[in-house]
């Protein structure tokens, strides 16, 4: 990350309050918006793309389900969200897995980022997930991009 890459910090308290920074990007996403979601497991990487989803009208809550046995979940709503998990991935093929198909017109989450972050060429919203108490979690969000800077900006993080 370069100094010049506007970073902002938030902690949230609930599960409720982690999905609804979800569902704050989903409401502003646009097509071809990247979330690269990074995070060990249970950080809440799955919690943040269901509130994704709810901002998007593409599903309700309880129906965004960790896509780590199926690779991708698609949900249609405002835009397509496409809802992929690299962990059980050792060898991450994107082109085989899809990802591409979705890159311009969809918007993408991608849980286990880490695993293609060499390969994550393009604008995208790096969002790392820490467990920081039994229920309280520290989220990270980073800017690589100037799409992904104005989707910052109108998040309006700390108004
Ligand atoms: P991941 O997809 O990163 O593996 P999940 O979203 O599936 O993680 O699970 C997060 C778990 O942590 C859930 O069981 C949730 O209830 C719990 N949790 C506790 N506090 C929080 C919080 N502040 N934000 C998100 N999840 C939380
Ligand atoms: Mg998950």
């Amino acid at each position: 990350m370069s100094a010049a890459d506007p970073s902002s910090l938030v902690v949230t308290a609930s599960p409720q309050e982690t999905s609804d920074w979800g569902r704050r990007i989903g409401e502003i996403c646009r097509p071809g918006t990247l979330l690269a979601l990074h995070g060990d497991l249970g950080a809440g990487k799955t919690r943040f793309v269901k509130g994704v989803a709810r901002g998007l009208d593409a599903a309700r809550e309880e129906d965004v389900t960790s896509p780590t046995f199926v690779l991708m979940n698609l949900y249609s709503g405002r835009l397509v969200l496409a809802h992929f998990d690299l962990y059980r991935l050792d060898r991450v093929d994107l082109e085989t897995l899809g990802f591409y198909d979705y890159r311009r017109e969809a918007v993408i989450a991608l849980e286990w980022a880490e695993k293609v972050e060499e390969k994550l060429l393009g604008d995208h919203l790096r969002i790392s997930f820490e467990i920081t108490g039994e229920h309280s979690r520290r989220l990270m969000f980073q800017a690589r991009g100037k799409a992904s800077r104005e989707l910052l900006d109108r998040m309006n993080l700390f108004p």
